[in-house]
């Protein structure tokens, strides 16, 4: 925990869409939420209208909904009316070639247009959309369209030719694959159908328990699960939008997720659509150079990204900085994993605002605890639960109940159930589901403690937690403070079985450019942890690796640190980015 509050001006909390965090929920209904969405006059509704249609209808259609910046630099413009003609174009495509409500409807392409296109229009004809990594192996995607279920695949013909073609025959429910850019025996040609269908489609009414999405989790901890939404989520979606990350209609706003996992989905398609924003969609990866001009050149109001990334830009020092201008930013906000207090005060240094650092899940669908643009910061904090949402920290009791803990208690962080994005289900594992609630409450599966301010903090993954002499030792709290370090750039933190003290805390380290990996820099940074935490705490070994393993969503995958320390079997590394061991 850090004492350095970063506070909120006067003025900044009363131009926030929520200034007052505790009358804001005091007065909070789920109700009042639904009631921010259309849906529709018989009680149903459809995520695809609340993102574009309603938009539309409401005399909003010449508003640019996309801008998209292909890898060359070329941008296109899409309007919301332009979308909402493309996406029934899409829905029309969909049931020509047969693909029913309820189908499932996967994408496998990069952040192209068409990625964004085949979503939505899967939403609006009742199909079940779930998003592959384009990045993803043959292996990876043959088990999550098996797990799916897959009826039918939108992707590029060098990704079909390259993964699919030879998995065809392995998976008899994939009925349709449309290609984007070309033709392929047993595939149809999406450009030629797309040019070929109508303007105009009559929108699915969907019961708000009906699926819509149908996402993977990244993989962190061990075999990914498919976890189901419903289209009711979209009032989650819409709020968290509003609240969590302080957009407003006509804001420029760049969340830099693939929709391969489900930040690039919730809140690089609908959320960002609903609150009627022009999104920003990178084709690109990551590049400190593209990404401060895009920044700077696109005016970006509200940025959503990942810790990885920021501590890459951190990395990559202040001559790419100079002479930029930052001026029509207004929220930085940052999910996946947790985020250094370090990087929340380079965010504040260097932007002129921290980063506001928010936790959720595949499973939760949405944001659920969060620095909100008029709450003080207290960098290395989660912030705290969105309004209507009631988080506690909870410790199993003798009878295997649960108990809320007192103030700065470790527990599981865990959620009252029933808000709307809440998961309806892990595929094929009804028992591991129901497994998530107990006593009331929705597990999460990760360790935090909540300060007597209500502000949480994250301790890490259950299974991450070390046991070392008596103490129980978050990575987290260790990695944050080795962060502190000049030389440092990136770390994860494990623990490694030890027959005297049960486990011993290991680091290993990632250093910046202009360091040298010596035996010297090693000893300093052991020295300035045990400064730091204490001796019980700190790293009893310093290990440094150019790139530490993550998943392809950028996070670091210390399970594997693990397996590989201890020679044991890696697991499931489907979502593994290639990594230097
Ligand atoms: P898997 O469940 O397959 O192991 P995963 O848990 O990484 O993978 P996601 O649903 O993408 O899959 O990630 C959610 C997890 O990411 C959270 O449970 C938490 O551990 C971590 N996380 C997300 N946001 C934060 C945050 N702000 N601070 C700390 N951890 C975070
Ligand atoms: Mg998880």
């Amino acid at each position: 925990m850090t004492s350095d509050t970063i506070t909120k001006s006067q003025a900044a909390q009363s131009a926030a869409n929520m200034s007052s965090y505790d009358s804001y929920c005091a007065a909070f209904t789920w109700k009042d939420a639904r009631a921010q969405i259309d849906g529709f006059a018989d009680g149903k509704l459809n995520i695809a209208h609340e993102a574009v249609d309603r938009h539309v209808l409401a005399g909003h259609g010449s508003q640019v909904a996309l801008r998209w910046i292909a890898k060359s630099g070329a941008r296109t413009d899409f309007t919301f009316l332009e979308l909402s003609h493309l996406t029934n174009r899409f829905a029309n495509v969909l049931r020509r070639q047969g693909v029913k409500k309820g189908d499932r409807v996967y994408s496998l392409l990069g952040r192209t247009s068409d990625l964004y296109i085949a979503a939505l229009g899967t939403l609006k004809a009742g199909g079940i959309f779930c998003p592959l990594f384009s990045a993803f192996g043959p292996e990876p995607i043959q088990s999550r369209m098996e797990i799916g279920g897959a009826n039918a695949l939108v992707t590029t013909a060098r990704l079909y030719n390259r993964k699919i073609k030879n998995l065809r025959s392995d998976l008899p429910d994939l009925r349709t694959v449309f290609l984007t850019d070309g033709d392929a025996e047993d595939t149809h040609n999406l450009k030629s159908l797309m040019a070929a269908a109508d303007d105009d489609f009559r929108i699915e009414h969907m019961d708000p328990e009906e699926t819509g999405l149908l996402h993977f989790t990244s993989g962190t901890t061990g075999k990914p699960k498919g976890v189901v939404h419903v289209h009711e989520a979209v009032v989650a979606h819409h709020i968290t939008g509003h609240l969590a990350l302080d957009l407003k209609p006509g804001d420029v706003y760049w969340c830099t997720a693939d929709p391969g996992w489900v930040t690039g989905t919730s809140y690089g398609i609908i959320a960002p659509l609903t609150n009627r924003v022009t999104m920003i969609v990178d084709e690109a990866e990551f590049d400190v150079t593209r990404w401060y001009d895009i920044l700077e050149q696109e005016a970006v109001n509200v940025w959503y990204t990942a810790p990885t990334a920021i501590r890459m830009l951190m990395r990559a020092g202040a001559d790419a900085l100079a002479g930029r201008d930052f001026s029509s930013l207004r929220f930085m906000a940052s999910v996946g994993e947790p985020l250094n207090p370090e990087a929340v005060i380079w965010g504040n240094d260097v932007f002129g605002m921290p980063f506001h650092d928010n936790w959720w899940q595949t499973e939760t669908g949405g944001i659920m605890i969060a620095n909100f643009a008029a709450m003080d910061v207290k960098p290395g904090s989660m912030g705290k639960p969105l309004p209507g949402i009631e988080a506690g920290i909870v410790k199993v009791t003798k009878d295997n109940a649960r108990a809320l803990t007192e103030p700065l208690a470790m527990g599981e962080l865990a959620l009252r159930p029933g808000w709307p994005s809440m998961m309806r289900g892990y595929l094929h594992e009804e028992a591991r589901y129901k497994k998530c609630f107990q006593s009331g409450w929705y597990l999460s599966g990760d360790l935090a403690m909540r300060d007597a301010d209500g502000y949480f903090w994250f301790i890490g993954r259950s299974n991450d937690l070390i046991k070392s002499a008596g103490h129980l030792i978050g990575p987290f709290e260790v990695e944050s403070a080795l962060m502190e370090h000049a030389a440092v750039a990136e770390v994860g933190v494990i623990g490694i079985p030890d027959e005297t003290v049960g486990e011993i805390v290991k680091a290993y380290v990632a250093l910046k450019p202009g360091h040298a990996p010596t035996e010297d820099l090693r000893l300093e940074m052991i020295g300035h942890a045990r400064k730091r935490l204490g001796p019980a705490v700190a790293p009893k070994d310093i290990i440094f690796r150019e790139n530490l393993p993550k998943t392809r969503s950028g996070k670091i995958m210390r399970r594997l640190l693990k397996a590989r320390e201890l020679g044991l079997p890696e697991g499931d590394i489907s979502t593994l980015e290639s990594d230097e061991r």
